[in-house]
Order: structure tokens, then C-alpha cells, then sequence
């Protein structure tokens, strides 16, 4: 049986991930996760998602770029992205990855190429979601943020943390008093026990804890889990301190539980969906894959149903 770390590990090899691209028949069966390969295809999975009560974050598909000129094409999707909001009236924002803009090649590179999206995002009264990735680039994400933040507005750019990771408690109440938008997730990586907890249990009990310290911070977060746990423990402490449905949000991910999103949405919260889309799927699908080992079983499934 493949193991979560399994999985992770994989999601990182190069090799498999050019021979799954080509693999036409692995392709197709990543279309629950991933809303297609370019933004057409994107965007209209976000009509349907807003059709359903939810709004929603593009996140184009990239990560660990290996050039400068790779990355400069991950800013100018995102501006066309941008304009695409605009010009369809979609009620999305956006999600970068900071390895996405060279962030592993140089950082102020990394920072330059953020500053452009943010910066055309701002003027579009839209808003940009950082990403968080694995703890080797915590600390420079969070200071590449912040760099971003003094600069431009609360609603213009916003930041993840990660629930599995021991720092993540003072990073949030750090972060609170910019102020800064955050979304709590519990973290989808390989992590050593020297940074992050290695049971569920502990995972979990930082979330709850975390989640209570942003909702009761007064500024707008981003709850994005699709554990139900999570979920009834954050309905109940907003109801309990009297926090409005509109002082946060829920997320989720393109593709997992629908009927949760359906249903939240449906109570008066706000829902946003993560939409990946793009060529560079593997290392989100594997990443995805390795969250729910049943999923393996769907995707073997289709696979010989062909
Ligand atoms: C909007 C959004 C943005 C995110 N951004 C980041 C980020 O920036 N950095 C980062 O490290 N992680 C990010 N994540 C991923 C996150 O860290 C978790 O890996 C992921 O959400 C699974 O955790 P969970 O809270 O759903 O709880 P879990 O305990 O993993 O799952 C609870 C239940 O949710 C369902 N479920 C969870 N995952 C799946 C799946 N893949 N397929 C089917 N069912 C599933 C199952 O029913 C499962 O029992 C994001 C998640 C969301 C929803």
C-alpha cells in the first residue's frame, strides 16, 4: 500500500512527472482535481462554481520553476488571469506560489514578479492569496509577504499558514498584529517531526487553536479545510463569541467534497473553491492523492474502466 510520504515523495520526482504528462489516459483521470489544462477551461468551471454560491481562487499549476524566463511566463499568466476576472465577472481571486516566480532561483527575482501581480491585482480591487509550500521556504515566504504587505493594502494581498508546523501559532499572532489576511490550512507536504507534529491529533488541535485566534482577530481569514471536525468546531466557537457568518470564510478544494461546499454555502457562509488548472499537474495531484489513499482506488478504477 502506498503511504502519504509515499506519495509526496513521488509528487517530486521529475522523471514521473514528464512520463505521467504524457501519459494521455493519467491525464484524463486528474479532471476531479484539476479544472483543465488553460484558463478558458478554468473559467468556466468558475461560472458553474458561482452558480453553485461559491467564489473561488485560480491557482495556475506551477511550482519550482527552473529559470527566470519560466517564471516571467507565470506572471504574465497571472495578469491574463487578472484581466479575465475583469473582463468575464467571474467572483474569483488569485493564488501564487512564490517557487512559481523563481523564489528557489533568487529571491528578489521571486519578489519583483509577486510585486507585478499584486500591484495589477490591487488596481483591479482584486486580491492575491500567497501560498504556503514546504518549511524550507517558510521563513522566506513570510518575509517575502511582508515585504508585499507594507506595501500594499489589507484586501490586496493575504497569506497562508499551516496548522502542522510547531511555529505556526506565533507566526499567526506575529502576522495579526500587520494586520494581515491569512488562510489557516493544516499543510500538505512531507515534513520532518523536528518542524512539524507528526500526528493527526496534534494537527488538529493546533487548527482548532489557530482558528480561534484568527476569528477572534476581527480581520477577514480564510478557514479552508474540508474536515468536518474542522468545520462544526469553527461554526460552533463563531457562534459562541457572536462572530457574524460574514466575518470569514470557508475553502476548499476544486473537486472535494461538493456537497460540503453546497451545503455551507447554503447556510449563509462564505465558500470559496480552490481552482487549480494547467499543464503542470502532477505534483498537485500527487499531493492530492496522498491526503486520501481511496482516492488511489478512484483513480485505478476509472483507469480500467478505461
Ligand atoms: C482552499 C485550500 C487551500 C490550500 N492551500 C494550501 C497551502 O497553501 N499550503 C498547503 O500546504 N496546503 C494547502 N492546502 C491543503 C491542506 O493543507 C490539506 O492538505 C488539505 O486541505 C487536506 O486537509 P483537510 O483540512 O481537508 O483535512 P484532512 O484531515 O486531511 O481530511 C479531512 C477529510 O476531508 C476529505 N478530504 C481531504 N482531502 C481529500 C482529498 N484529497 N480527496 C478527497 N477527500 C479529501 C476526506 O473526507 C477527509 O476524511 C489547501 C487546502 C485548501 C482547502
Amino acid at each position: 500500500m502506498l503511504t502519504r510520504s509515499a506519495l509526496i515523495y513521488l509528487s517530486r520526482r521529475e522523471g514521473l512527472k514528464d512520463f505521467a504528462a504524457r501519459f494521455s489516459l493519467f491525464k484524463k483521470l486528474t479532471t476531479r482535481f484539476i479544472a483543465g489544462e488553460n484558463i478558458d477551461e478554468a473559467v468556466a468551471a468558475i461560472r458553474e462554481i458561482n452558480a453553485r454560491g461559491c467564489s473561488a481562487s485560480f491557482d495556475h499549476l506551477n511550482e519550482s520553476v527552473g529559470s527566470a524566463a519560466e517564471a516571467e511566463a507565470e506572471v504574465r499568466e497571472y495578469l491574463d488571469v487578472l484581466a479575465q476576472i475583469d473582463q468575464t465577472g467571474i467572483n474569483s481571486n488569485v493564488s501564487i506560489k512564490l517557487t512559481q516566480f523563481g523564489l528557489g532561483l533568487d529571491p528578489e527575482l521571486a519578489y519583483r514578479n509577486a510585486r507585478r501581480v499584486v500591484e495589477d491585482a490591487a488596481r483591479r480591487r482584486n486580491f492575491v492569496r500567497v501560498d504556503m509550500e514546504d518549511s524550507a521556504v517558510t521563513q522566506a515566504t513570510i518575509d517575502l509577504f511582508k515585504r508585499l504587505r507594507a506595501e500594499f493594502g489589507l484586501n490586496e494581498v493575504g497569506i497562508v499558514v499551516q496548522s502542522y508546523l510547531y511555529r505556526t501559532m506565533d507566526d499567526a499572532r506575529d502576522l495579526l498584529k500587520i494586520p494581515a489576511r491569512i488562510r489557516l490550512c493544516k499543510g500538505a507536504y512531507n515534513e520532518p517531526a523536528e518542524v512539524a507534529y507528526p500526528d493527526k491529533k496534534d494537527v488538529d488541535g493546533n487548527y482548532v487553536r489557530v482558528m480561534q485566534l484568527l476569528l477572534s482577530s476581527g480581520t477577514y481569514h480564510g478557514i479552508a479545510t474540508h474536515d468536518p471536525k474542522m468545520i462544526d468546531a469553527t461554526v460552533d466557537f463563531a457562534q459562541r463569541e457572536g462572530i457574524a457568518k460574514e466575518a470569514f470564510e470557508f475553502q476548499m478544494l476544486y473537486g472535494i467534497r461538493r456537497d460540503l461546499q453546497e451545503q455551507l454555502a447554503r447556510d449563509g457562509y462564505g465558500m470559496r473553491v480552490y481552482v487549480p488548472y494547467g499543464k503542470h499537474w502532477y505534483p498537485y495531484f500527487m499531493r492530492r492523492l496522498a491526503e486520501r489513499p481511496a482516492n488511489i482506488w478512484f483513480v485505478l478504477k476509472n483507469f480500467l474502466k478505461g
